[in-house]
Formats: C-alpha cells, sequence, structure tokens
C-alpha cells in the first residue's frame, strides 16, 4: 500500500530541493502518494493566508510531512509559518542529526563528528508574546514550562537509551535567567536521574558554542531550549559542511514532519545550485519514521557515495555541480 504524505514545497529554493527529493525518494523504489499543500509567499500571493488550514488538515490526515523552506518576513506582519505549524501540530521535538559526510572537504573533516540536537521546539522566547510596554520599551515574554522541558529531556534521553549513545549534555543559561533556563535544567536533571546508564553533563550556552568549534567530536547529544536550539543548529551545521548538509525532523504525539535545517536562500534561488542534501537525508529519517528502513538505508548510502566520490558536488561544498546533477549521481547509486 502506498504511504500517503503531506509534502509542502515552500519557498525559495524550497521547491528545486523538495522536486529533487521527491525523485530520490521514488528511485528508492517505495510507494508514495504526495498529498501537494502550499504554505509560505506563494501560499499568500495565491490565498492570501500563509499557512491555510488545508495544510494542518493534510498533515493531520497523513500524519506525516516532507517541507521545504518557508519565507517569513522579518520584523512586522506574520507569525513565523514554521513557528506556527510546531505549535499546532503540537511538534515538540526538533531532532537535528549532524554528521560528518565521507569526503567532504570542510575545516573539521578530519574529525568524527557525529551528534544530534534535541531542540525544544513550541515555547521560549518563540512563543511570541511580544508587546510595547511605553513608547520606546518593547518586552518579549520568555516561557518555559515543566510539561515542554520534561518531555524533551524525555524524548532525549529515551533516544539515548534506545539507539545507545552514551552522553547528553543539557545547554542553558540558568546564571543568568535563573527562573526560566533554571526550570529547564531542573527538569533535565530530574530525567537523567532515570538514564543512570547515560553520562549526563551541563554547559553555559556560550562555552558551549566555544566547545563545540574547539572540541566537536566530544558531544554527542545535546538537549536545549528553543532559542539556544535554533543557533547551536546553524552553527554545528557549519561544522560539517554548511547548511546544504543537515537534515531535521519536527516530532509530535500524532504527526511527523522533516525538513532541512536551511532557510529558503534568496541568493541562489532559481539558479540550480542548491543543495538538495539536507532535505534528501530529511527524507532518510522519514522514511525510516514511515518503516522503510531499507529504502532509507539506500539512500543514505547513495547520498554517501556521491559524497566519497566529490563529482557531482554542489558549489556550497565545494563542488561545480549543481541541483540537478547532484540529484541524477544520488539516483544513479541508488
Ligand atoms: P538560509 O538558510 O536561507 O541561507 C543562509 C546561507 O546558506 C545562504 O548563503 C544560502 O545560500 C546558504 N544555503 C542555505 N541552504 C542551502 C542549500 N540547500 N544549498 C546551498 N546553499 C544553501 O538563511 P537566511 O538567509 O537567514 O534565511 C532566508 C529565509 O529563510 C528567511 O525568510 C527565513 O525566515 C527563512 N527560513 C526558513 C526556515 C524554514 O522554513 N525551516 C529556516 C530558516 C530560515
Amino acid at each position: 500500500m502506498a504511504h500517503q504524505i503531506t509534502l509542502i514545497p515552500g519557498d525559495g529554493i524550497g521547491p528545486e530541493v523538495a522536486a529533487a527529493t521527491v525523485r530520490a525518494v521514488e528511485a528508492t523504489g517505495v510507494s508514495i502518494e504526495w498529498e501537494v499543500a502550499n504554505a509560505g509567499a506563494r501560499s499568500l500571493a495565491e490565498t492570501g493566508v500563509l499557512l491555510p488550514d488545508a495544510v494542518i488538515q493534510s498533515l493531520e490526515r497523513t500524519r506525516v510531512g516532507l517541507k521545504g523552506p518557508v519565507t517569513t518576513p522579518v520584523g512586522g506582519g506574520h507569525q513565523s509559518i514554521n513557528v506556527a505549524l510546531r505549535k499546532r501540530l503540537d511538534l515538540y521535538v526538533n531532532f537535528r542529526p549532524v554528521k560528518m559526510l565521507p569526503g567532504l572537504k570542510s575545516r573539521f573533516q578530519d574529525l568524527p563528528i557525529d551528534m544530534i540536537i534535541f531542540r525544544e521546539n513550541t515555547e521560549d522566547l518563540y512563543s511570541g508574546i511580544e508587546h510595547e510596554v511605553v513608547t520606546g520599551v518593547v518586552e518579549s515574554l520568555k516561557v518555559i514550562t515543566r510539561t515542554a522541558s520534561t518531555r524533551i529531556a524525555r524524548a532525549c534521553f529515551e533516544y539515548a537509551r534506545r539507539a545507545g549513545r552514551k552522553k547528553v549534555t543539557a545547554v542553558h543559561k540558568a546564571n543568568i535567567m535563573k527562573m526560566s533556563d533554571g526550570l529547564f535544567l531542573k527538569c533535565c536533571r530530574e530525567v537523567a536521574e532515570e538514564f543512570p546508564e547515560i553520562v549526563y553533563n551541563e554547559l553555559i550556552v556560550d562555552n558551549c558554542c566555544m566547545q563545540l568549534v574547539m572540541r566537536p567530536e566530544t558531544f554527542d547529544l545535546l538537549v536545549l531550549p528553543n532559542l539556544y536550539g535554533d543557533i547551536v543548529s546553524d552553527l554545528t551545521a557549519g561544522l560539517v559542511g554548511g547548511l546544504g548538509i543537515v537534515p531535521g525532523a519536527n516530532l509530535g504525539e500524532k504527526c511527523a514532519v522533516f525538513e532541512a535545517v536551511h532557510g529558503t536562500a534568496p541568493d541562489i534561488v532559481g539558479k540550480g545550485l542548491a543543495n538538495p542534501t539536507a532535505l534528501m537525508q530529511s527524507a532518510v529519517l522519514m522514511l525510516a519514521h514511515v518503516g522503510e528502513r531499507d529504502a532509507s538505508q539506500r539512500l543514505q548510502k547513495a547520498i554517501q557515495a556521491v559524497y566519497a566520490d566529490g563529482k557531482c558536488l554542489t558549489g556550497d561544498v565545494g563542488g561545480t555541480g549543481s541541483t540537478f546533477q547532484f540529484t541524477e549521481a544520488v539516483i544513479r547509486n541508488l
């Protein structure tokens, strides 16, 4: 039976990397009925709505989505579609594996980097509660709850146990935000006690950023509140070749949406230069999630083979290939 999956191509390079990824997924032989749903700038232009209810309804029905990046106007205007989507579907885990691909030339290419970010996805400064107290004074509320902190910590430790990972690092700024980040840490410590076989440590976020650059190979799993998770994700992407590489999954109890860490890359739209690796690696996670483990592993190996060969890579990772040439190479390796 075909899997039903919602496809949100998105904006900017989204449709380019989504089309490439759909081709690669279909080349695995897995049968999928894609339900295409538009969100973002294109949807705003066509329907006047950034995140139509039809997108949510489709995801509630299929329970699995593959999503390209979407544009959110900076300053003023609309709420971020990503934040809205994650909140409305309660996709509370943002799972981002950061791993070095074979043969990829980066400043850290000799290091065995293999870490996973568990970013809390529903609250913190992304609650979007901002107001002007008096003219020239604006407040933005950082919301941290016991419920959300405990469930992201639990998701991280449970994964560690399942996958045989060794260490969890909780990242915080509780020396300054004693109550909010203090509660986040308290919840992480409580959950850590239930997993005595997993090493647990804590790092203040600024020190964590330095350690990530100095000794990235010593990190295993990281659990972070929303904002630090967002920033640290891009930092760690830079360690393994950039935003063109790192995949992600937004996971909830009922639904999962797979998407790359990167944005719409307005500087390279329509030029055929976008690297589809990040969304393809998100599709690797998606295939495993829907039970297609064999296809998931074959797609991952095909991507790795193209990197090991090095001839069809895109410009962001030092190659001269196009989105199309990279995709063809992945499909050949399947
Ligand atoms: P960005 O990730 O779009 O781009 C940052 C840099 O990385 C650019 O130089 C870009 O060319 C490069 N890059 C990113 N992905 C690439 C790829 N696949 N292949 C090759 N190069 C790639 O970040 P930005 O410029 O800060 O954001 C642009 C827009 O994207 C904003 O509107 C932002 O809100 C949106 N955004 C969306 C998401 C999402 O939908 N999940 C995430 C981040 C940013």
